[in-house]
Order: structure tokens, then C-alpha cells, then sequence
């Protein structure tokens, strides 16, 4: 049993494929792989051989959340365009956005991956589109700031390549030449894509949007992410500007032109989808097509609410993402699960979205997303071991009549202690490997240094 490390006591939440749940019960763990979970205490043989102990009383244990959008570099530029709508607040910051570099990136994606850490997310997808000319490594930074955190990355390699003088929404600055995002976007997964099991770090291809990427761009990319084995995604019926722009361009709505490029698909993935139709959810559940659900970035750019609930018993695949904290200040994954029960019971009634359900999405629904649904999203032998143990005994929680429903409804926990493939990477709230202080000082100067430029 060498290396065996043991939780026991707290109220364990698997998501496996019953909903199983123990009250104090126990998970064990040896090399990063979860090896057994059960109720009550572990075996005693177990618990004598143990190297490491976790006394869980208190808490509730649930697998690592999974976010499944996130566009990292916006940390700078929190607090910018208030109260606009999507478009006036994409033009609004495209200038600032143009002069971001790689080291300036590093210290976004810090901050901002802090923050999701604390917040419960083990696992951290985001979507970089921006690229500006003589930038640096951007995506090397973003995957070196996550290896320092200990956090499961899903890197994407973004672009856009439609300018304002093309009929786009981005200015001509903003923009790289279809040829050069499509052999960047080769060279990021020959440079950083780990296909293996337990991988750290996963790349995926990822064309920005309808309005700022090129037809050509996105026709091209699909051949290519599958010949690379790997995903793609972007964004998809965020508001109804954008369907307006596809109808007047294209002729069609955003799902029927993400079709006719290629772009359904169970290697797919797409933000937002706030403007499904009936027969979009019907062609997203029959292609396993996926969605980041983004509750709260949604509500602050007045987009809309998504469909979560149908789309759910149409079986879509359906993960929950933050988004850029440009879009949503907030920036913590935990609270995502009570945005995203709070906007689905206004959009479809009080039974539509019960706490476990919107777990689920946080945790089993990101897995299936970003297509790690035998590697992790719930707590089951032979699974990497990425779990949360949530604080529920300080005044916010204690008495609480249901331990999911503190997580669910309540304010967000304390996270008591995070596990990324059995290591710390939480502990008592604070981050386990790096100084939060000197993270928060790299950002201050780097917005700065943005603000300034
Ligand atoms: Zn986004």
C-alpha cells in the first residue's frame, strides 16, 4: 500500500452514473489514480498502511470542477465596458486586448487560474484567439502558469482572421491571416497536446467566433484538429446579434452555418448557446455536439438565458465555464453551479435545475465536454484523483439541511484542501504551491502596464 493516501469522514459525493452518496465516507487514493471509495471509514488494513490521512469531517467531498471556457488573458481587463451588450463590449476592448504579450498573459493566466483553483476547478479550459504580432510564446505562458499551479489544463489555440474592413466585427489590427492561425494552430498541438491518460495538458483548436473568423478559417480547421486527434471548439449563439449578422451574411442561423463548415460533431465543443432552437438542440444531442454553459457572463452582457434544462434531457453534453472574467468579474467556478440553478429555475420553473443536477453539469457534464469522461469528472476507482474537499462548518453552512444544497445554494464553501492527480494544490483555502500575494502583484502591474500602453 505504499503512497496510499486516505480521506475519510465526510459527506462523499460521487457523480457516478447512480448519484451515489456517503455520508462520511471514504476515498482512497494511490499514484494520482483514486483506487477505492465506500462508506464509512476505510478498511482497517488500509488505514494502517496509509501514508497521508485527511480527516474530511465537516466537509463535503465532490470531484474537482471542470471549467469548460474561460478566456484567461481577460483578468486584465476586468471592470472595463460595464453595462454594454456583447458587440459594443468586444469593441470596446479589442484595442487594449491587441497589446497583451506573452509575459503579460502569464500574469493574467495566474491570476485568473488562482482564483478558479480556489474556487473548486481542477481542471482549467480557456480559449486564447488573440495573437498580436511579435506577442511571444502566449500559449507557452498560459501552460507554464498552470504546471506552477498544479491545475489540469485545456488549452485551446484560438484565432481570428475577419476584420472590420472585411465585414467582421475585430479592427484589421487584431487579426492574423488565415494561413498563419491555421499553421499556428498545427504547431501550438505539435508544441504542448498530451493525448495520454492522465494528461496535464490538452490542446484544442478553436476559431474564435462567426463574426471574426473567416468561412475559410473554420472549413479548414475541422480536417485539420481530426487529422491531429484533437478537439475544437469556439463560440455559438451567444446573443441575437450575432444570429442577426449569420442571417444577413449567410443566409442562416449560427447552427446551420457551424454545420454546412463541418463544425457538429462529439469532438466539438461550443460556448454559450443562449439561441438554440428546438431543432439546434435536436442537431447538437444527435451529433454529441457539447456547450460551455457560461450562466454568468450571460447575465452580465444581457445575452439571454440558455436552454440548460432542454438541452439537458435532449442529452446534450453540457459543461458550466466562467468565461473571461472581462465578462464576469467573478471568476470563481464554484458559484457557476448556483448561477446556472438560479437563471435555468427562472427561465423553466422550480423543478428544472435541482442542485445535484447542476453538480452534475459542473463535473460529470465538463468531462464529457472536453471528452475525459473515463479520467475524471466523478469519484470512482481507477479515476485520476482530482476531488474538493468543501469547508461546510463555518457560520455560512453549519446546520444546513442538506450538504449539496450548501455548495448548490448557498455562498460559496471554503475549499478545506484540492487534489489535482492525488497533490495539493489547495490547502485550507490558500493556494499550496504559489504566493497568492505575489500573483495578485504581477496582475496589478501587468493591467496597469495594459491601461497604460
Ligand atoms: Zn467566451
Amino acid at each position: 500500500m505504499a503512497g496510499l493516501t486516505l480521506i475519510e469522514g465526510g459527506h462523499v459525493v460521487t457523480m457516478d452514473a447512480a448519484g451515489a452518496e456517503l455520508a462520511r465516507g471514504h476515498v482512497a487514493i494511490r499514484g494520482g489514480r483514486i483506487v477505492a471509495v465506500g462508506p464509512g471509514p476505510a478498511p482497517s488494513d488500509m488505514r494502517d498502511a496509509a501514508a497521508r490521512r485527511y480527516d474530511a469531517t465537516g466537509t463535503l467531498v465532490t470531484p474537482g470542477l471542470i471549467n469548460t471556457h474561460h478566456h484567461l488573458y481577460q483578468w486584465l481587463t476586468r471592470g472595463w465596458a460595464q453595462d454594454s451588450i456583447l458587440f459594443d463590449w468586444l469593441v470596446a476592448l479589442y484595442p487594449t486586448w491587441s497589446r497583451i504579450t506573452a509575459d503579460t498573459v502569464g500574469a493574467g493566466a495566474a491570476g485568473a487560474m488562482a482564483t478558479l483553483a480556489r474556487s473548486g476547478c481542477t481542471t482549467v479550459g480557456d480559449h486564447h484567439y488573440i495573437f498580436p504580432a511579435g506577442s511571444g510564446d502566449i500559449l507557452g505562458s498560459i501552460v507554464h502558469e498552470a504546471g506552477e499551479l498544479g491545475l489540469r489544463l485545456h488549452a485551446t489555440r484560438g484565432s481570428m482572421d475577419l476584420g472590420a474592413s472585411q465585414g467582421g466585427l475585430p479592427p484589421d489590427f487584431a487579426v492574423e491571416t488565415t494561413a498563419d492561425a491555421l499553421q499556428a494552430s498545427e504547431d501550438a498541438v505539435r508544441a504542448f497536446h498530451d493525448p495520454s491518460f492522465d494528461a496535464m495538458v490538452r490542446v484544442a483548436i478553436a476559431p474564435c467566433s462567426p463574426f471574426s473568423v473567416t468561412t475559410d478559417l473554420l472549413r479548414e480547421s475541422a480536417p485539420l484538429a481530426r487529422e491531429l486527434g484533437v478537439r475544437l471548439h469556439t463560440h455559438g449563439s451567444e446573443t441575437v446579434e450575432e444570429a442577426a449578422f449569420c442571417a444577413e451574411r449567410f443566409g442562416m442561423g449560427p447552427t446551420e452555418y457551424l454545420e454546412s463548415v463541418g463544425w457538429l460533431g462529439d469532438d466539438v465543443w461550443m460556448a454559450h448557446c443562449v439561441h438554440l432552437s428546438d431543432a439546434d438542440i435536436a442537431k447538437f444531442a444527435a451529433t454529441g455536439t457539447g456547450v460551455a454553459h457560461c450562466p454568468s457572463s450571460n447575465a452580465r452582457l444581457a445575452a439571454g438565458i440558455a436552454p440548460l434544462r432542454p438541452m439537458l434531457d435532449a442529452g446534450v453534453p453540457v459543461g458550466l465555464g466562467v468565461d473571461g472574467a472581462a465578462s464576469n468579474e467573478d471568476g470563481t467556478l464554484g458559484s457557476e453551479i448556483r448561477q446556472a440553478a438560479l437563471m435555468s429555475r427562472l427561465r423553466d420553473g422550480a423543478t428544472a435545475m435541482p442542485v445535484r443536477d447542476a453538480l452534475r453539469v459542473a463535473t460529470m457534464g465538463g468531462a464529457k465536454v472536453l471528452g475525459r469522461e473515463d479520467e475524471i469528472g466523478s469519484l470512482e476507482a481507477g479515476k485520476l484523483a482530482d476531488l474538493v474537499l468543501w469547508d461546510l462548518t463555518a457560520v455560512e453552512h453549519a446546520g444546513i439541511a442538506d450538504p449539496v444544497a450548501a455548495l448548490g445554494l448557498g455562498s460559496l464553501p471554503t475549499v478545506k484542501l484540492m487534489l489535482v492527480q492525488g497533490e495539493e494544490v489547495v490547502t485550507d483555502g490558500r493556494l499550496a504551491r504559489a504566493d497568492e500575494q505575489v500573483i495578485a502583484g504581477r496582475v496589478g502591474d501587468a493591467a496597469a502596464r495594459l491601461a497604460e500602453a
